[in-house]
């Protein structure tokens, strides 16, 4: 059963008043299901596969705070989660749902902070607890916290639980508390550790699951960039510096890639900082509070440390490396985009991770947008542009600055008003000219197009080779493509390579032998380009045809239907022929 409003689920009123001042009108999805279910007094265990952004602290929390019974002072319902932070979010959750229900307390407890006042509180009566699992079990062990009587039992981010390695917490919970309770489970994902808990510690579960489209925002706009992986930390520069007001949490797999990549955006400059796992409590929420009030543009996070870390405003999420599960993307970009903001996700991946891409793809239900890292005149443009529009925008403080513009005017007095305007902007902008001026294309595969269009580019390749698009014999390498589209798809030479080109956002690649089939066809491109190839073209539909292209043998010598074939082809080295076929001729490349 699901409900399409709050006032149907049997909510009391004074939690629907409540609800209303918080402003919730309708019911999400996962509290539609839950809702009926637990208020209807059903105490059938619940497993939920759902995400931070779906609304579940209120599916669990709203049945929580509605049947606790305010009369009696002991604990009747507690609910685990991962971190600190995430305990005061859910506590402040249920204390605003409940602000209206008289005497229910909720308390949150946790580790890294002292034990004491938590005893305290405890003494004094909550019906509700809201615990990370260290500090639960310390609590039982000293006899503050008994559970041995609650009604309900929540898992919230459960995974997260297991990732941190609260397996063994977890298990004496579980068996420490009342048989009788209701547990609910709660996770993002779905590995068979957790599984594993829900049969052994639930009865015949039931299982919902909402559906990704509710965490995949449509006002997150997913990108990446592909260079090689010992250039992602210049990229990430990179893309930091083409956005300059950019507002974003990086996201890395490990603590030491976190303390690594903040330490270097600070030595460079940037207004970064880290959260993981080795901070101190204090030294977290001090990084916290200075990214909440934006002091800090950049925070460079493990998943599990940007948990309960709510803002609203992100510009952007980056993956730094993807992460290695499907979902953890979806979560991570789904801080972005929030509360009608628009954002954007950026992954800096290599090569070999355009599987990991598709993957995500599927499993998120939206495309990614492949993005050439910008060069540094792009940057530079984008940095002196923002830049006039600080000085265009910045208020004058009249009365503090007049006492000192007479001398002022009297130092500039004999520069131009061009000269003037010249060097005021420049005092910013220099420093992005010097650092990128020499700087080199980091996209794999496309050097080329960079070093002609770019003058900051040129004196920038690292391998100092400005013709290095040639083999050393002076000749171009080519690899050889098949691909499902022929004559009877309308194929031409002409094109093939506009489709070629269009896959490559008009770099331009240098095409060699061309073969038109009746159904199918063959292609050599520079094999520089070659690397990310094939995937370029997975998505693409041509005259409603989804497009196959994958590598051929070079020298072929019988045909068949996979590219074997082709005794028409007389590509050896490709230039030779290509000259003489299709030669392509008034292509910038020849
Ligand atoms: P959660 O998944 O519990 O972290 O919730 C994500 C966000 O959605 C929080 O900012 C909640 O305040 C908000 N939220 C939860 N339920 C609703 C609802 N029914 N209507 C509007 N906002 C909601």
């Amino acid at each position: 059963m699901q409900i399409e409003t709050f006032e149907a689920s049997g909510l009391s009123p004074e939690i629907l008043k409540a609800l209303k001042e918080i402003g919730f009108e309708q019911p999400t999805p996962i509290q539609a299901q839950t809702l009926p279910h637990l208020l209807s007094g059903n105490q059938q265990d619940l497993v939920a596969l759902a995400q931070t952004g779906t609304g579940k602290t209120a599916a669990f929390g709203l049945p929580l705070v509605e049947l606790a019974d305010p009369s009696s002072k002991s604990v009747q319902g507690l609910v685990l989660c991962p971190t600190r932070e995430l305990c005061i979010q859910i506590s402040k959750d249920l204390q605003s749902f409940s602000k209206y229900k008289k005497g229910l307390n909720v308390l949150p407890v946790y580790g890294g902070a002292s034990i004491t006042p938590q005893i305290k509180d405890l003494k004094q009566g909550a019906q509700l607890v809201i615990g990370t699992p260290g500090r639960v079990i310390d609590l039982m062990k000293r006899k503050a916290l008994d559970i041995r009587d609650i009604s309900w039992l929540v898992l919230d981010e459960a995974d997260e639980m297991l990732n941190m390695g609260f397996k063994d917490d977890l298990d004496t919970i579980l068996t420490g508390a009342s048989e009788e309770k209701q547990t609910l489970l709660f996770s993002a994902t779905m590995p068979k550790e957790i599984a594993m808990i829900s049969s052994n510690y639930m009865n015949n579960a039931l299982e919902i699951s909402v559906s990704k489209k509710n965490t995949t925002s449509s006002n997150v706009n997913h990108v990446f960039y592909m260079v090689q992986a010992k250039d992602r930390y210049l990229a990430l520069k990179r893309i930091a510096d083409l956005q300059p007001d950019i507002y974003g949490i990086i996201f890395c797999r490990t603590r030491r890639e976190c303390k690594e990549v903040s330490e270097k955006l600070m030595h460079d400059g940037y207004n970064a900082d880290a959260l993981h796992g080795d901070l101190s409590q204090v030294q977290r929420d001090y990084v916290m509070n200075r990214f909440r009030i934006r002091n800090i543009q950049l925070l460079v996070a493990t998943d599990v440390a940007a948990r309960g870390l709510d803002v609203n405003e992100l510009t952007h999420v980056i993956n730094y490396n993807l992460p290695d599960e499907a979902e953890v993307y979806v979560h991570r970009s789904g801080r972005t985009g929030r509360a009608g903001n628009k954002g954007t996700s950026v992954s800096i991946i290599h090569s070999r991770e355009m599987g990991k891409i598709r993957i995500i793809e599927k499993k998120g239900n939206f495309k990614f947008e492949r993005l050439q890292v910008p060069n540094g005149k792009e940057i530079c443009e984008k940095q002196l542009f923002s830049l006039i529009d600080k000085v265009e925008q910045v208020s004058v403080d009249g009365d503090e600055i007049e006492e000192f513009m007479d001398v002022i005017y009297k130092k500039l007095s004999w520069l131009e008003r061009d000269e003037l305007i010249k060097k005021f902007v420049s005092i910013e902008f220099n420093r992005f000219l010097e650092y990128y001026k020499d700087a080199p294309d980091l996209n794999k595969n496309v050097k080329e197009k960079r070093e002609r269009d770019s003058s900051f580019s040129d004196r920038g390749d690292r391998n100092g080779s400005k013709g290095g698009r040639r083999g050393s014999n002076g000749y171009k390498k080519y690899s050889r493509y098949f691909i499902n589209l022929g004559e009877k798809n309308s194929l031409n030479p002409a094109k093939l390579i506009g489709l070629i080109n269009k896959q490559f956002r008009n770099e331009k690649i240098p095409v060699g032998n061309i073969e038109i089939m009746k159904s199918f066809s063959f292609f050599e491109i520079d094999s520089e380009f070659s690397t990310s190839f094939p995937e370029s073209f997975s998505n693409l539909s041509y005259q409603g045809i989804p497009v196959n292209v994958e590598p051929a043998n070079a020298k072929p010598s019988g045909r068949d239907s996979r590219g074997g074939g082709g005794g028409r082809s007389r590509s050896g080295n490709g230039e030779g022929f290509r000259k003489k076929k299709f030669g392509n001729s008034k292509r910038k490349w020849d």
